[in-house]
C-alpha cells in the first residue's frame, strides 16, 4: 500500500464533501426508505445519504442496465429508417459496497464479452464509482467474504474506508484523482494512517469468516456432484417463480426483446425489459417446448449460474454475497441455507462410498 495513492478527509467533512460533489455532476447514493429498506437513488443534497446500510433493495446495476433499455427507434415511410438509442448520462455513484462493485465487474465481464453490448459499455463509461468499504457484516444474509468480495480491490475510482475520526480514501484511477483535485477538502495520507488501515485490514480478517462451510476453490467439484441433489426437489416445493431473486440480485442480466408499434403503423421503438430464468416463459422455445418446467430446474440453474458455469467461462464466481436473494425471497429460500445443504448432501455421499 503505497501511501501517495491514499488521501484523507475528515469524518466532519463528509457533508461539504457531498456537497461540493453535486456541483460537479448527478450523485446518486443510499437513501433510506423506511422498515429496514434503502434505495440508490439521485440525492440533492448531503442529508439524505446513508452512510451505514444494508445493501440496497435493487442493486446499482439499474445505472448500468435499466429495467427498460430503448434500443432502436424506426419509422416506415417509402423507406425503412432504423435509429439505435442509447440513454446516458454523468453520473456519479457514491457509497457503492465492495460487494456491489463485485457486482458491477461480474457485469463488466459478460457485456464486454463478444458480442460487445454498446449501450451498457457507453453508460458504464460515464459513471464513476466511489466506493465506502464495510467494516463489519450487513446482516445474517450476507455470504461476501466466501466470495471474496468484503475487500476492496479494483473496480473503482475511489474507495471510501471508515477509520476512527477520517475516512482513509485510495485512488484508483484519474477520474477519482480529479474529484480529489475539485473538491479540495483532502489531506495527504501519512504512514501512520496505513498503518491505521492495516489494523482495520487485521481486524476485518477475524470478523469475516468464512459464512459457509466449504472453500471457494471447491465449488466447481461440488457443483459437478450436486445436479441430482436433492435440495432441487426441495425448492421446488417451495418457490413461488415470482423471480424477485434474480431481478434484485446484481449479477443477473438476463432480458427480453420487446417492440412498441405506433397504432399508425409507420414508427415504433425496441427495447429491452429485465427477464428471470424463475419466470415461467423463459426457457419456451418454438413449439412450445419449456426445457426448464420444473421450479426444480429453474432454481437449480441459478445455483449452477452463480457457481458453477461461470468458472469455466470467466474464471470468477457470480454471487457476490450480497444476501439480497436471501432477504427478498418470500418463500423464506436462503442461498448460504442451499449452499450448506448442497455441501453436506455430497460429503454423505463421499462417506458413504468409503464405508
Ligand atoms: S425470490 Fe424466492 S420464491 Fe421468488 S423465484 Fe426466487 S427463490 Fe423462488
Ligand atoms: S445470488 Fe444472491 S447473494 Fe449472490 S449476488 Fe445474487 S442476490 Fe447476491
Amino acid at each position: 500500500m503505497k501511501t501517495e495513492h491514499y488521501r484523507i478527509l475528515e469524518k466532519s467533512k463528509i457533508t461539504d464533501f457531498l456537497d461540493k460533489l453535486n456541483t460537479i455532476s448527478k450523485i446518486a447514493a443510499p437513501v433510506y426508505k423506511g422498515f429496514n429498506n434503502y434505495a440508490f437513488q439521485t440525492i440533492k443534497s448531503a442529508e439524505e445519504v446513508s452512510l451505514k446500510y444494508i445493501p440496497t433493495v435493487i442493486p446499482p446495476k439499474k445505472y448500468f442496465l435499466p429495467t427498460k433499455d430503448s434500443l432502436l427507434e424506426f419509422t416506415v415511410g417509402n423507406e425503412l429508417k432504423v435509429e439505435p438509442t442509447v440513454e446516458y448520462e454523468n453520473l456519479i455513484l457514491f457509497g457503492v459496497h465492495t460487494c456491489d462493485i463485485a457486482g458491477i465487474r461480474c457485469l463488466n465481464m459478460v457485456l464486454s464479452d463478444k458480442p460487445k453490448d454498446t449501450a451498457y459499455l457507453i453508460r458504464k463509461k460515464h459513471i464513476t464509482i466511489i466506493g465506502l468499504e464495510c467494516n463489519d457484516y450487513c446482516d445474517e444474509f450476507a455470504s461476501c467474504a466466501f466470495v471474496g468480495a468484503h475487500l476492496p480491490t479494483t473496480g473503482y475510482d475511489l474507495m471510501f474506508t471508515e477509520l476512527e475520526d477520517y475516512f482513509i480514501v485510495h485512488i484508483h484511477s484519474t477520474k477519482g484523482s480529479d474529484i480529489i483535485e475539485k473538491t479540495g477538502l483532502f489531506k495527504p495520507a501519512q504512514t501512520i494512517h496505513m498503518e491505521e488501515l492495516k489494523v482495520l485490514r487485521e481486524k476485518k480478517s477475524a470478523i469475516f469468516n468464512n459464512e459457509i462451510p466449504t472453500e471457494r476453490r471447491y465449488l466447481p467439484d461440488l457443483f459437478d456432484r450436486s445436479f441430482n441433489a436433492s435440495i432441487w426437489k426441495e425448492l421446488e416445493q417451495k418457490c413461488l417463480s415470482c423471480g424477485n431473486c434474480t431481478a434484485v440480485c446484481p449479477t443477473c442480466y438476463c432480458f427480453d426483446i420487446k417492440e412498441n408499434v405506433d397504432l399508425s403503423l409507420q414508427a415504433g421503438e425496441r427495447y429491452r425489459v429485465w427477464f428471470s430464468c424463475q419466470l415461467d416463459p423463459f426457457a419456451k422455445v418454438a413449439g412450445g417446448i419449456d426445457f426448464r418446467r420444473e421450479r426444480s430446474a429453474r432454481q437449480r440453474h441459478r445455483f449452477y449460474r452463480k457457481f458453477r458455469y461461470h468458472i469455466d467461462r470467466y474464471g470468477m464466481v457470480f454471487c457476490t454475497g450480497c444476501g439480497r436473494c436471501s432477504r427478498t425471497c418470500m418463500a423464506g429460500i436462503k442461498l448460504k441455507e442451499v449452499l450448506t445443504s448442497l455441501i453436506r448432501e455430497s460429503e454423505a455421499k463421499i462417506w458413504r462410498k468409503w464405508l
